[in-house]
């Protein structure tokens, strides 16, 4: 049996048009993903734990964006906790891909990037800790940006991963997506991971030229997983990217291909800690009917929480244990530092890394839910900005011969969002992809 907590109580959020005057998002509707928090909202972040969750303030990147005018129309589905990159650990069941409804948005983010993609929003906010913005944009054919470390605020984020969780922007554009990245950065005293960096004027950067630009590619990371079709997408941008004026040459990322294992260590440890305050006393749901407090507890957690989440806590639990924290939880951190060091060095003889965003288009639903290791592997090529806390983008780049989107992805040096979004908006302005928009059928 389950009872609610009482919603926190306040002001009913408006849709009416806000009343702020000549803000950058004057009157402009926004989605959250499901786990950033808004008064009068509920914020359930894809969990049973959750359910009927109101918060009692709003998140920062909340009162950026409506100080900037914008209109916050809801929340859209997510992985539970943002694990996952399909939408399907979702316990609300998981949102559908508007290219073709049998096909998953991607995930964690996968509503954000669906309501962007079927024009049910210009914009949405999702957050990504392995590729939660990246991928899904990828697959629903849609811009997300992955900001450096520390440029957005985390206040009001569920969070996931502490050192790895950013929120960032989704759009239909590279240059929109730039508008909302430039409301919702800055510093903020509420999250002391917030960094005191100035925030550019982006949407400025986005000057079409690329002439003498670096495009480093790692080309050893590309291995067989990857689909012929996203690797001919991938080669093809690469040519555009040339014929703009860039130049473009091979890199090398030695310690990369660790990052999916040292990713799910340290995610998992992160998310395991993050979780302990999900016990039935202080938040959402309790069961009941339990006689003790342990039983309480157990109980609640036991029925509030999902099975990927279940995994990645004993997983996290494990490798934090005395015993194997040196083993698992320590080595992990090592090897993240190697990661980071590769990608720092890389981006000093070049000024941008490209690679794809997913090695596939999007995958049916139901097809991977049984073998969560694939679901892992594929996120291959989005983790290694998240271990580094690097700023990446992902812009379409083609289609399938079914007719699905393909992500090309960015990486820059740490606070450099302004370049890595002007090849990026250079790209997609020289590019057709962005006239094409799925055709919704009843
Ligand atoms: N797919 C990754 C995971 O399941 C990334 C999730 C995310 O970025 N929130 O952990």
């Amino acid at each position: 049996m389950w009872r609610p907590h009482a919603p926190a109580t306040g002001p009913t959020r408006s849709i009416a048009p806000s009343p702020v005057r000549g803000g950058a998002l004057h009157g402009i509707p926004i989605a959250l993903k499901d786990n950033m928090v808004a008064r009068g909202l509920t914020t359930t972040a894809g969990s049973r734990i959750l359910e009927g969750y109101q918060s009692p303030y709003d998140a920062t990147v909340v009162e950026r964006l409506e100080g900037a005018g914008a209109i916050i129309v809801g929340t859209t589905r997510c992985d539970e906790f943002a694990m996952g990159s399909s939408t399907e650990n979702c316990a609300h069941g998981p949102a559908h891909n508007p290219w073709d409804v049998t096909r998953t948005p991607g995930g964690s983010s996968g509503g954000a990037a669906a309501a962007v993609a079927a024009g049910l929003v210009p914009l949405a906010l999702g957050s990504d800790t392995g590729g939660s913005i990246r991928q899904p944009a990828s697959l629903c054919g849609v811009v997300g940006v992955k900001p450096t470390y520390g440029r957005v605020s985390r206040y009001g984020l569920m969070a996931f991963a502490s050192s790895l969780d950013q929120i960032g922007p989704m759009a239909r554009t590279t240059r929109e997506a730039a508008q909302v990245l430039e409301v919702i950065s800055g510093h903020d005293p509420r999250d002391s991971t917030s960094a005191r960096q100035p925030v550019p004027r982006f949407t400025e950067s986005l000057t079409g030229d690329v002439k003498h630009l670096k495009i480093g590619v790692p080309r050893h990371l590309m291995t067989a997983d990857v689909d012929p079709e996203v690797q001919d997408a991938f080669d093809a941008a690469l040519a555009v990217a040339r014929s703009l004026g860039a130049e473009v040459c091979d890199i090398e990322l030695p310690h990369a291909a660790h990052g999916i294992a040292v990713y799910y260590l340290i995610a998992t440890a992160e998310a395991s800690a993050n979780l302990a305050r999900y016990d039935g006393v202080r938040y959402g749901r309790r069961a009941d009917d339990a006689t003790t407090l342990a039983d309480m507890y157990e109980r609640s957690r036991h029925d509030g929480f999902g099975a990927e989440v279940k995994r990645r806590i004993m997983l996290g639990t494990y490798v934090l244990s005395a015993g194997y924290y040196d083993a698992y939880y320590l080595k992990a951190q090592r090897v993240r530092t190697l990661i980071a060091r590769d990608y720092t060095r890389a981006l000093e003889s070049v000024d941008v890394i490209a690679l794809p965003t997913s090695p596939g288009a999007a995958f049916s639903l139901g097809e991977r839910v049984d073998n969560p290791l694939q679901m892992y592997l594929a996120d291959v090529f989005t983790v290694g900005a998240n271990l580094s806390g690097l700023p990446g983008v992902s812009v379409p780049c083609g289609f399938t011969d079914s007719g699905l989107p393909i992500g090309l992805q960015f990486i820059a040096r740490a606070w450099e969002e302004a370049t890595m979004l002007r090849v990026a908006d250079a790209y997609e302005t020289a590019t057709p992809w962005r006239e094409r928009a799925p055709v919704l059928t009843p």
